[in-house]
């Protein structure tokens, strides 16, 4: 690290990453993660390959450290929607595919070019407004089998397919979809979108156009629908453990990538009554022992401080109360004597003999699982354990 030297002597710029400066910090358990992926590797056949969905920083557990420890397990490659995220991975040294979901736009070509990414087409038209800004693409069709969200319609995709196949300046490495997950989706609603996709699919062969990689199955379907493997499949929140599958044909053994999400107490006194009047906040009361923590809504915390919210403090459940900060929040540390300044606190995980699971979290977050990792802040630094 750079060290500077001022009238006052040296000192250390600090790195942005460093727990220890704001005393916040998320762990994130790699071993969870290389865990999910060998199950997953070990139920599909060797053929299959596995593009590891990264999107939104690797649902907020940081897509470089994930995709670093995939890429270690022989992953074959990588998807993600934003290409801030590509970016990172291939800083970190990744250096195999990543599939640009849509959400990137020609004038970012330049960056694609130099990273070497693989960009989603859905219409004629993004076919041709890329290949105006740069040749030698490379393209995957991306299909919309019945989500109402971007891709070509099943009529459109192989014609589409045909006009790709046909640039020689368009390397055509694949066609995907994904599975609707509307909240109308029936569970026959599957079938019949992979039947939509074995149409185009067939089409596409009698035409000698099909491309090498047919993809639809995400972390829903790999672990109810086997038979939709074809030759890639693209999870994502399965990787980092979460699965609302409630009785999956493959029973994997996920563990959860997110351990903790910890943060430390920044400022502790005893309210007294040269304060004025105790506000009429629920939670507050004269003579309390107040304590302040260094995580507050900016850091993801939810705005409206939840009425049962609770943080552990000495190993003890203590209440957070109203209202929350951009970046602070309030405990009541009566029942904690002990409490200190510095002393850590965990928002999710175990301490001592406690613990706040990811469903108690969740729940008063108003959110499901992968709700959760969504409001993981990429400022936060990781602990990779
Ligand atoms: C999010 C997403 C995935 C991964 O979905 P999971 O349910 O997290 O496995 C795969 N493909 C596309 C296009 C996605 O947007």
């Amino acid at each position: 690290m750079m060290v500077q030297s001022t009238s006052c002597g040296t000192y250390h710029p600090g790195h942005i990453g460093d727990p220890a400066l704001r005393g916040s910090w998320y762990e994130i358990d790699l071993g969870a993660i290389r865990h999910n992926y060998r199950q997953l590797r070990a139920c599909l056949r060797p053929e299959v390959k596995i593009y590891a969905c990264l999107k939104r920083n690797g649902y907020g557990c940081g897509a470089a450290g994930v995709a670093t420890a995939l890429a270690s397990e022989g992953v074959h490659g990588f998807a993600v929607a934003s290409i801030l995220d590509a970016i990172s991975m291939r800083s970190a040294g990744i250096t195999g595919p990543i599939l640009l979901y849509p959400g990137t736009l020609p004038t970012a070509w330049p960056t694609i070019g130099a990273l070497d990414l693989t960009i989603s087409i859905s219409s004629i038209e993004e076919l041709e407004r890329w290949r105006a800004r740069r040749s030698n693409i490379r393209v995957f069709i991306k299909v919309d089998l019945g989500f109402f969200r971007a891709g070509a319609t099943p009529r459109e995709a192989v014609r589409l397919l045909a006009l790709a196949s046909a640039c020689r300046d368009v390397r055509l490495e694949g066609i995907y979809a994904h599975l609707s997950e509307l909240p109308t989706s029936k569970p026959s609603d599957a079938t019949d979108q992979f039947t939509r996709m074995l149409a185009i699919l067939k089409e596409a062969n009698a035409r000698g156009i099909r491309p090498d990689v047919a993809m639809i199955s995400s972390t829903e379907s790999v672990l109810n629908h086997p038979e939709m493997d074809l030759d890639a499949v693209d999870p994502g929140a399965l990787l980092v453990g979460l699965s609302e599958a409630t009785s999956p044909i493959r029973h994997l053994a996920l563990r959860p990538a997110l351990k903790t999400i910890s943060t430390s107490l920044v400022a502790v006194k005893h309210v007294d009554a040269s304060l004025g009047p105790t506000p009429e906040i629920p939670g507050f009361h004269a003579g309390m022992k107040l304590g302040v923590v260094s995580f507050g809504w900016g850091d993801g915390y939810p705005r409206k401080v939840p009425d049962k919210a609770q943080a552990l403090v000495g190993g003890k459940r203590v209440r957070l109360l109203p209202p929350a900060h951009l970046e602070h929040l309030r405990v009541d540390l009566t029942e904690v004597p002990d409490a200190r300044f510095g002393d850590q606190v965990v928002l999710l995980g175990r301490q001592g003999a406690e613990e706040i699971t990811h469903e108690e979290l969740a729940c008063l977050w108003g959110t499901d699982l992968v709700g959760l990792y969504g409001q993981l802040r990429d400022h936060v630094p990781r602990i990779y354990t």
